[in-house]
């Protein structure tokens, strides 16, 4: 008999830039191949290894406008400088499907799917050890110039002020502990009795 799928889950997870959430989802992701993960759009410019369609749609500034106006996103919000959305239709199919469904949010992002999503979604703020962790992990990344690390730095701070609104705190120390925490707070949700029942055969 097939594992009884309960009702979709939505997890957000946040962080300052380089605090680890594309680490941490990959990993979960590799995990659970049946996790889902929402690809979002942006008008960033792509980064060296990035891929259309796999890490982002990337998309032009008239293109997300068009998204915008046929009601394609279900939030958007400007994040460093560049437009972000999350696909409403990859949400519908989750939720639909009884699926758990990743997405890599900002603190925007995360605030808008509380509100659209408010029994469906769990918020995950991740924050790594220390400030001087955190610039030293963006800078051993290479994938940004010293300009976009200060910036992203310095709009840390007021995404910090927002990690009471969250569910879940993990500190990014050690990353397989984190990811374990992680992933055992996924496996916790989706034992929920709301998310379950009724359960086949017996209520
Ligand atoms: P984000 O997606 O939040 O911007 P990344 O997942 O790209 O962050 O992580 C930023 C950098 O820090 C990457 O180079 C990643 O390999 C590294 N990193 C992530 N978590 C840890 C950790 N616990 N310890 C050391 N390095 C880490
Ligand atoms: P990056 O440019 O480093 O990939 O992402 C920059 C920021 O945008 C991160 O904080 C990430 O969580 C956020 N982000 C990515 N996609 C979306 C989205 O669809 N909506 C919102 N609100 N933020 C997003």
């Amino acid at each position: 008999m097939p594992i009884q799928k309960g009702k979709g889950l939505l997890v957000v997870i946040s962080s300052p830039s380089g605090g680890g959430k594309t680490t941490v989802f990959q990993a979960i992701l590799s995990r659970h191949p049946q996790y889902k993960y929402s690809i979002s759009a942006t008008t960033r410019p792509a980064r060296g290894n990035e891929k259309n369609g796999y890490d982002y749609f990337f998309l032009t500034d008239e293109q997300f406008d068009a998204k915008i106006k046929a009601g394609d996103f279900v939030e958007w919000a400007f994040v460093h400088g560049h437009r972000y959305g999350t696909i409403k239709k990859f949400v519908d199919k989750a939720l639909e499907d009884g699926d758990v469904l990743i997405f890599d949010l900002d603190v925007q992002g995360a605030n808008s799917m509380q509100k659209v999503y408010p029994s469906e979604s769990i918020l995950v703020f991740l924050l790594p050890p220390s400030r001087e962790e955190l610039k030293q992990r963006l800078l051993a990344r290479k994938t940004d110039s010293i300009e976009v690390i200060t910036q992203r730095l310095k709009n840390a701070e007021n995404e910090i002020k927002r990690i009471p609104q969250y569910d879940y705190l993990v500190i990014n120390d050690d990353l397989n502990v984190c990811i374990d925490k992680v992933d055992s707070i996924i496996t916790a949700e989706l034992c929920r009795p709301d998310r379950l029942l009724p359960v086949k055969g017996w209520i």
